[in-house]
């Protein structure tokens, strides 16, 4: 099953992800996290995404559609994969049409934008793996450790508070333009996000399955 998984900063795209692919079996595929990994290790790509990410704003399409067809094309992709934030732009969007990659189905988590700031000054991500936790809401069971491969929890740059009201501009503005694209292929499925994380994620196999 080729899913992908829309949502604005903050609403839990990551964390449901991480759901799909355990129960599916499928890999899941962050471009934000390739281009975090990217910058670690200091290559030309990452060098060339760090302002604009540092600065709420989307990455180049070419850019982020170059990483998009080198991952696709590895071999763990065979049977499905769950996309999580890409595409976020229209030409993202054709551009995967383009591949010839045929989505089943996309799964928009609906939060408000009001509750997507608090969630953000919470959200702790793990600098090895890039695994998402909340202070409240989705605690590791080690303070500041990551439960899956020991690493330590740290407040991603971007989720400043200033940067974060970008981010949901961008989000409004480039991304949510989406939905209708989606609709209209029949393929958007809206979940509401919950209070608690596995609510959410039994909303969201719900979607995918029916
Ligand atoms: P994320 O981890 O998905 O929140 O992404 C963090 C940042 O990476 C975004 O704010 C963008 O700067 C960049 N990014 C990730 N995915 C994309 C994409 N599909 N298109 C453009 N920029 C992206």
């Amino acid at each position: 099953m080729n899913l992908i998984l829309l949502g604005a900063p903050g609403a839990g795209k990551g964390t449901q992800a991480e759901v799909i692919c355990e129960k599916l079996g499928i890999p899941s595929i962050s471009t934000g996290n390739i281009i975090r990994e990217a910058l670690k290790n200091g290559t030309e790509m990452g060098l060339k995404a760090k302002s604009f990410m540092d600065e709420g704003k989307l990455v180049p399409d070419e850019i982020v559609i170059g990483i998009i067809k080198e991952r696709l094309a590895k071999d763990d992709c065979r049977d499905g994969f769950v996309l999580d934030g890409f595409p976020r732009t229209i030409p993202q969007a054709e551009a995967l049409d383009a591949m010839g990659v045929v989505i089943d189905k996309v799964i928009s988590i609906e939060v408000a934008d009001e509750k997507i700031a608090d969630r953000m000054a919470g959200r702790r991500v793990c600098e090895k793996c890039g695994a998402s936790y909340h202070t409240e809401y989705k605690k590791p069971s080690v303070d500041g450790v990551c439960n899956l491969c020991g690493g330590a929890l740290v407040r991603r740059k971007d989720d400043a508070p200033e940067t974060v009201l970008e981010r949901l501009q961008v989000y409004h503005e480039q991304t949510e333009p989406l939905k209708d694209y989606y609709l209209k292929a029949g393929k958007l499925r809206l979940v509401e996000g919950q209070e608690e994380v596995a609510d959410t994620s039994a909303l969201t196999l719900a979607a995918i399955n029916g």
